[in-house]
């Protein structure tokens, strides 16, 4: 009984070790494609992909560590955002919503500065919304507009006589 035990455990060590060899061959390839994806949406430099994934196929778990120690912090996408994120960013810095009169904040679609009364803007004839006085055509509806060009910082004609004005060329036009 013993004896055909004792016999048979060689066979028992070799289906032991191609086992084990088997899973620290399938745990050495998982890190080496988890490395390779990784690196792959973190840096585009194809000599950077292949030293990281050769790095973890050599030295197994300690590849692995001194990879993700020394990976970039941000991915391809991350860092694509934060590009459309600064972008935005400088727009609102480059055209910041404030009256050419005063200097005051003032909001996309107010027509008329409540600080200084200089006309902003002025409302589309057909659909009533803020168009910019340089405009010949609103943007909304299609309807043509005649654009009012203004000096900067220029005080403008009353607002009852320019509705008056806007009325006579709507009759005229129309
Ligand atoms: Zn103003
Ligand atoms: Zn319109």
């Amino acid at each position: 009984m013993i004896e055909t035990i004792l016999a048979k455990i060689p066979f028992y060590l070799t289906i032991l070790s191609t086992a084990c060899g088997a899973i620290t061959a399938a745990l050495i390839g998982g890190m080496a494609i988890w490395t390779f994806r990784d690196i792959r949406s973190r840096s585009r430099d194809v000599l950077a992909q292949l030293l990281a994934t050769l790095l973890v196929l050599v030295l197994p778990i300690i590849g692995l560590i001194v990879y993700l120690m020394l990976r970039p912090r941000e991915t391809l996408a991350d860092a694509y955002e934060r590009s459309l994120e600064q972008e935005a960013l400088l727009q609102a810095i480059e055209e910041p919503e404030v009256c050419p009169g005063c200097g005051q904040r003032v909001k996309s679609d107010y027509l008329f500065c409540p600080t200084c009364h200089t006309r902003l803007k002025r409302a589309c004839p057909a659909c009533d919304r803020p168009l910019n006085l340089r405009w010949s055509l609103c943007p909304y509806c299609g309807a043509g507009v005649s654009p009012q060009v203004l000096e900067t910082g220029a005080r403008t004609i009353p607002y009852v006589r320019e509705v008056q004005e806007v009325a006579g060329e709507l009759e005229a036009g129309g």
